[in-house]
């Protein structure tokens, strides 16, 4: 593996279903975690990367799809972005047992744990080496981490935007490869098509905040060993949006 980045500063976004495992039907499994930690600490010492990540909390609560749930929207929405604080804890506890600096930075204000999110200051932490991870999505409801990560990439001016699936689904197919056997995968596709197909990559609001401020979007298998590093060393794995 090739030990020069493809690009320097970048948003990963992971679903929170990312750190659940399979196997363990755990909504946060260590050992799952474990590994991403690695890789992420591997990409920052390795490739030196300045990673920041954004996490989901679709492993704890979702607040569109809540099965039965009668919570009103804003509620539910509040409770799905404090979801993504305890998987950002969880996450930055496991990458700084393995020595890396990390710095929380949330968008709803909870200072005994995690820092309130600024701008200048996440920036600044990328720059000493930290790993970033963002918390609580954006912090207003009816948005999702989708559209948050790719506003945090847009604001830290970071080059492109990692978006890890969990499914098993490995890129943008022209049709749902989970139902569709023929479906085929796209190795690179441009924003237009994704919206005139309506091809589900990430919500769609995302999907345009990334096409206005031309940010390009590689989506991929984040539960595959060795992903993270594999885009960001430069080969062509998932689909690359742009
Ligand atoms: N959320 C929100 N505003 C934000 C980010 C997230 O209201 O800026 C809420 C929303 O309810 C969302 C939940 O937090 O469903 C969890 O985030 P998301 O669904 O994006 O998590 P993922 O599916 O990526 O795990």
């Amino acid at each position: 593996m090739s030990n020069r980045t493809r690009w320097k500063r970048v948003v990963l976004k992971m679903s929170g279903e990312a750190l659940g495992g399979s196997a363990s039907h755990q909504a946060i499994d260590a050992a799952e975690v474990e590994r991403i930690a690695d890789e992420i600490c591997r990409v920052r010492s390795e490739l030196d990367v300045e990673p920041a990540v954004m996490i989901g909390g679709g492993n704890i609560w979702r607040g569109t799809s809540v099965a039965g749930s009668k919570v009103e929207r804003a509620t539910s929405d509040a409770m799905g972005m404090l979801a993504t604080v305890i998987n950002a804890l969880a996450l930055q506890d496991a990458i700084e047992r393995k020595g890396q600096a990390t710095r929380v930075l949330s968008a709803i204000q909870m200072a005994e744990v995690a820092e309130p999110y600024i701008r200048r200051r996440a920036i600044r932490h990328l720059e000493k080496g930290r790993v970033v991870i963002f918390a609580a999505g954006m912090g207003r409801p009816y948005f999702t981490t989708d559209t948050s990560a790719a506003l945090r990439a847009a604001e830290i001016e970071a080059e492109a935007l990692l978006k890890g699936t969990h499914s098993g689904v490995d890129g943008v197919y022209d049709m749902d490869p989970r139902n569709h056997e023929e479906a085929v995968k796209f190795d690179a596709i441009n924003f237009m098509d994704v919206v005139s197909k309506d091809l589900r990559v990430m919500d769609m609001t995302a999907v345009t905040f990334c096409k206005d401020n031309k940010l390009p979007v590689v989506v991929f298998n984040v539960k595959e060993p060795g992903n993270i590093l594999r885009v960001l060393s430069g080969q062509e794995i998932g689909t690359l949006v742009k």
